[in-house]
Protein backbone atom coordinates (compact mmCIF):
# COMPACT_ATOMS: atom_id res chain seq x y z
CA UNK A 1 0.00 0.00 0.00
CA UNK A 2 1.25 3.45 -0.93
CA UNK A 3 1.49 6.61 1.13
CA UNK A 4 -1.36 8.14 -1.12
CA UNK A 5 -3.13 5.03 -0.65
CA UNK A 6 -3.43 5.83 3.11
CA UNK A 7 -4.77 9.45 1.94
CA UNK A 8 -7.47 8.92 0.32
CA UNK A 9 -8.51 6.22 3.26
CA UNK A 10 -7.94 9.09 5.75
CA UNK A 11 -9.73 11.76 4.17
CA UNK A 12 -12.38 9.93 3.61
CA UNK A 13 -12.96 8.30 7.07
CA UNK A 14 -12.17 12.44 8.16
CA UNK A 15 -15.65 13.00 5.83
CA UNK A 16 -17.36 10.06 7.28
CA UNK A 17 -16.89 11.44 10.40
CA UNK A 18 -17.47 15.15 9.71
CA UNK A 19 -14.26 16.33 11.16
CA UNK A 20 -13.11 19.19 9.04
CA UNK A 21 -10.59 20.65 11.53
CA UNK A 22 -7.80 19.34 14.24
CA UNK A 23 -7.75 18.18 16.75
CA UNK A 24 -9.09 15.10 15.11
CA UNK A 25 -11.43 13.55 17.23
CA UNK A 26 -9.91 10.01 17.25
CA UNK A 27 -12.52 8.42 19.75
CA UNK A 28 -15.34 9.66 16.97
CA UNK A 29 -13.08 8.47 14.11
CA UNK A 30 -12.96 4.88 15.94
CA UNK A 31 -16.57 4.34 16.67
CA UNK A 32 -17.53 6.11 12.99
CA UNK A 33 -16.15 2.52 12.11
CA UNK A 34 -17.49 0.52 15.04
CA UNK A 35 -14.42 0.50 17.42
CA UNK A 36 -14.69 1.03 21.12
CA UNK A 37 -11.70 2.65 22.60
CA UNK A 38 -10.57 1.42 25.90
CA UNK A 39 -8.11 2.95 28.06
CA UNK A 40 -6.49 -0.26 29.71
CA UNK A 41 -3.78 -1.04 32.36
CA UNK A 42 -1.18 -2.79 29.97
CA UNK A 43 2.25 -3.59 30.45
CA UNK A 44 4.38 -0.65 30.69
CA UNK A 45 5.82 -0.96 27.08
CA UNK A 46 2.41 -2.18 25.35
CA UNK A 47 0.65 0.87 23.43
CA UNK A 48 -2.33 -1.02 23.10
CA UNK A 49 -3.94 -3.82 20.81
CA UNK A 50 -6.48 -4.11 18.67
CA UNK A 51 -9.34 -7.26 19.00
CA UNK A 52 -11.98 -7.98 17.01
CA UNK A 53 -14.06 -11.09 18.89
CA UNK A 54 -17.31 -12.09 18.26
CA UNK A 55 -18.68 -8.96 16.18
CA UNK A 56 -17.13 -6.67 19.20
CA UNK A 57 -14.69 -4.30 17.75
CA UNK A 58 -12.29 -2.80 20.39
CA UNK A 59 -9.18 -0.68 20.58
CA UNK A 60 -7.37 -1.22 24.05
CA UNK A 61 -4.86 2.13 24.65
CA UNK A 62 -2.43 1.77 27.75
CA UNK A 63 -3.84 4.20 30.21
CA UNK A 64 -0.80 6.01 31.29
CA UNK A 65 0.38 6.58 28.30
CA UNK A 66 0.60 10.37 27.50
CA UNK A 67 -3.14 11.67 25.25
CA UNK A 68 -1.02 12.40 22.77
CA UNK A 69 0.73 8.40 22.38
CA UNK A 70 -3.06 7.06 23.24
CA UNK A 71 -4.28 9.28 20.11
CA UNK A 72 -1.78 7.97 18.05
CA UNK A 73 -1.99 4.45 19.16
CA UNK A 74 -5.78 4.41 18.34
CA UNK A 75 -5.01 5.96 15.16
CA UNK A 76 -2.16 3.57 14.15
CA UNK A 77 -4.65 0.59 15.23
CA UNK A 78 -7.21 1.59 12.47
CA UNK A 79 -4.24 1.84 10.21
CA UNK A 80 -3.86 -1.70 10.34
CA UNK A 81 -7.44 -2.74 9.84
CA UNK A 82 -7.98 -0.18 7.03
CA UNK A 83 -5.36 -1.59 5.66
CA UNK A 84 -6.25 -5.12 5.65
CA UNK A 85 -3.44 -6.46 7.79
CA UNK A 86 -3.10 -10.08 8.16
CA UNK A 87 -3.13 -10.65 12.12
CA UNK A 88 -2.93 -13.56 14.48
CA UNK A 89 -6.22 -14.36 16.48
CA UNK A 90 -8.02 -10.82 15.34
CA UNK A 91 -5.74 -9.25 17.48
CA UNK A 92 -2.86 -6.53 16.96
CA UNK A 93 -0.33 -5.94 19.79
CA UNK A 94 1.64 -3.37 19.89
CA UNK A 95 4.94 -4.08 21.96
CA UNK A 96 7.86 -1.85 21.91
CA UNK A 97 9.77 -4.99 20.24
CA UNK A 98 7.99 -4.84 17.09
CA UNK A 99 10.49 -2.77 15.45
CA UNK A 100 12.10 -6.29 15.10
CA UNK A 101 9.31 -8.54 13.56
CA UNK A 102 8.67 -9.87 10.13
CA UNK A 103 5.54 -7.58 10.00
CA UNK A 104 7.63 -4.21 10.46
CA UNK A 105 6.24 -3.19 7.06
CA UNK A 106 2.86 -3.33 8.05
CA UNK A 107 3.64 -1.23 11.34
CA UNK A 108 5.29 1.47 9.13
CA UNK A 109 1.93 1.51 6.78
CA UNK A 110 0.10 1.62 10.34
CA UNK A 111 2.41 4.26 11.34
CA UNK A 112 1.63 6.67 7.67
CA UNK A 113 -2.29 6.22 8.01
CA UNK A 114 -2.06 7.34 11.73
CA UNK A 115 -0.09 10.48 10.55
CA UNK A 116 -2.52 11.42 7.31
CA UNK A 117 -5.46 10.84 9.80
CA UNK A 118 -4.30 12.55 12.77
CA UNK A 119 -2.27 15.57 10.75
CA UNK A 120 -4.01 15.48 7.29
CA UNK A 121 -2.08 17.61 5.08
CA UNK A 122 -4.73 19.93 3.68
CA UNK A 123 -5.80 20.95 7.61
CA UNK A 124 -1.61 21.88 7.96
CA UNK A 125 -1.64 23.90 5.07
CA UNK A 126 -4.13 26.00 5.96
CA UNK A 127 -2.81 26.00 9.82
CA UNK A 128 1.04 26.98 9.04
CA UNK A 129 -0.53 29.15 6.52
CA UNK A 130 -2.04 31.60 9.25
CA UNK A 131 -0.10 30.43 12.85
CA UNK A 132 3.11 29.83 10.60
CA UNK A 133 5.86 27.26 11.62
CA UNK A 134 4.83 27.58 15.18
CA UNK A 135 5.56 24.44 16.81
CA UNK A 136 3.79 24.41 20.27
CA UNK A 137 0.92 25.70 19.09
CA UNK A 138 0.66 22.80 16.13
CA UNK A 139 1.17 20.42 19.09
CA UNK A 140 -1.57 22.00 21.47
CA UNK A 141 -3.57 22.09 18.46
CA UNK A 142 -3.61 19.06 17.12
CA UNK A 143 -2.98 16.92 19.65
CA UNK A 144 -0.10 15.29 18.73
CA UNK A 145 3.71 14.51 20.12
CA UNK A 146 6.43 16.80 18.98
CA UNK A 147 8.27 14.20 17.41
CA UNK A 148 5.05 13.11 15.37
CA UNK A 149 4.65 16.56 14.00
CA UNK A 150 8.14 16.84 13.09
CA UNK A 151 8.24 13.53 10.79
CA UNK A 152 4.80 14.48 9.33
CA UNK A 153 5.86 18.47 8.43
CA UNK A 154 9.63 17.09 7.14
CA UNK A 155 7.82 14.85 5.13
CA UNK A 156 5.30 16.76 3.42
CA UNK A 157 7.69 19.30 3.01
CA UNK A 158 6.00 21.95 4.90
CA UNK A 159 9.01 22.61 7.56
CA UNK A 160 11.09 23.77 4.87
CA UNK A 161 8.69 25.81 3.10
CA UNK A 162 7.39 27.40 6.30
CA UNK A 163 10.77 28.12 8.05
CA UNK A 164 11.91 30.08 5.05
CA UNK A 165 9.07 32.26 4.25
CA UNK A 166 8.47 32.80 7.92
CA UNK A 167 12.03 34.09 9.16
ZN1 LIG B 1 1.02 -1.98 14.82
Amino acid sequence: MTNSGNREKAESILKLARITEAPVDITKVAESLGFKVIPFDFPKKRRGMLIIENGVKAIGVNKVDPQAVQRYTVAHELGHYLNGHEHKENQFIEDETRFYDHHFQQEKEADLFSSELLMPKDFLEKDLATMGLDIPKLIEKYQVSEQALWIRLTSLRLAEKYSSSHR
